[in-house]
């Protein structure tokens, strides 16, 4: 992977616009809660704002229509970290379980390729960071990314 200086606020922001459109046509609320303290971290910024859009699609998804998606950054021990917090049903046991495999895909024929979460994984693997997720049926889902100051070596 390319490892570029990024600013994690900023590159949230850019993915935030790629879907605010359809976010507000939805009538669905995006909000930003970003640390002004981050580091400056070392990875892939394309990559990275891929995995945002991913997950911001996806919570648009799941929330359909009237909601909101809360997204918040902080600095942690390994570097920074990104929360994505949807309003959306959130996921039984055992959808969690697969969410991350490829293919695997709860939507209809034609809308879902079942690969977003498995393309965030990876590349979240090759950059050195970690993907989580949190979820309650009818409450919603946070997706946590934590990113380390910079990639492994290699
Ligand atoms: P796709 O979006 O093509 O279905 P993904 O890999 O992006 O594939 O997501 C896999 C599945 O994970 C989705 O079909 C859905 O069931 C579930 N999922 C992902 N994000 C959310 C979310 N924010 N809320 C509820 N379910 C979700
Ligand atoms: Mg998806």
């Amino acid at each position: 992977p390319s490892r570029t200086e990024i600013l994690l606020n900023s590159l949230a922001d850019q993915a935030v616009e790629m879907l605010k459109t359809e976010a507000a046509n939805r009538n669905i609320v995006i909000t930003k809660e970003f640390d002004p303290h981050l580091p400056v971290i070392l990875s892939d910024p394309a990559q990275l704002e891929q995995v945002f859009i991913n997950i911001i699609d996806n919570a648009i998804d799941a929330i359909g229509r009237d909601g909101s998606l809360r997204i918040r950054t902080e600095v942690c021990e390994q570097g920074a970290r990104i929360f994505f917090a949807d309003s959306g049903p959130g996921m039984d046991e055992e959808t969690l379980k697969r969410i991350f495999d490829p293919f695997f895909t709860t939507k209809k024929v034609g809308e879902g390729t079942g690969l977003g979460l498995a393309i965030c994984f990876t590349i979240l693997e090759k950059l050195g960071g970690r993907i989580e997720v949190q979820s309650q049926v009818g409450r919603g889902t946070t997706f946590c990314i934590t990113l380390p100051l910079e990639p492994m070596q290699g």
